[in-house]
């Protein structure tokens, strides 16, 4: 008996996108790349401010009033946060550049339209063009 032909593939419609130019898309890469790294160095220094917050802290806490360690604390846990923000934003910049190598990434959401690569550049989430965003924002 024959096997049956398995409906669920065949009727599957292709994706119709306009498309990009490869060197656009290799200018959107690099943008992204370049801002990975730049995220990752920014993510490293703050680390390496923890570091030397909590080194101080076991250091030189012992002379500290009560102020002086809240303050400490404050300062590290400020540092922290803004490690986690950065590490979000590189894994943003890095899940981008897989979609992008996917073709599934820069284009709006909204119109279809390709985002310009410098909004990409700077907002690597970007989903919406700036026209469709500004439609989106005073709605
Ligand atoms: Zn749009």
């Amino acid at each position: 008996m024959a096997k049956p032909v398995d409906t669920r593939t065949a009727g599957r419609k292709p994706v119709t996108k306009a498309t990009r130019s490869a060197a656009e898309t290799e200018k959107i890469r690099a943008a992204l790349a370049a801002r990975r790294d730049e995220l990752n160095a920014e993510y490293d220094q703050t680390l390496s401010e923890i570091t030397e917050l909590q080194r101080d802290r076991l250091t030189d806490s012992a002379g500290d009033d009560q102020a002086d360690t809240g303050t400490k604390t404050f300062e590290r846990e400020q540092e922290i946060s803004l490690a986690n923000s950065i590490k979000e934003r590189i894994t943003q910049v890095e899940r981008a550049l897989e979609r992008l190598d996917e073709g599934g990434y820069g284009w709006c959401e909204r119109c279809g339209n390709p985002i310009p690569v410098e909004r990409l550049a700077a907002f690597p989430s970007a989903t919406l063009c700036v026209t469709c965003k500004q439609l989106e924002e005073r709605r």
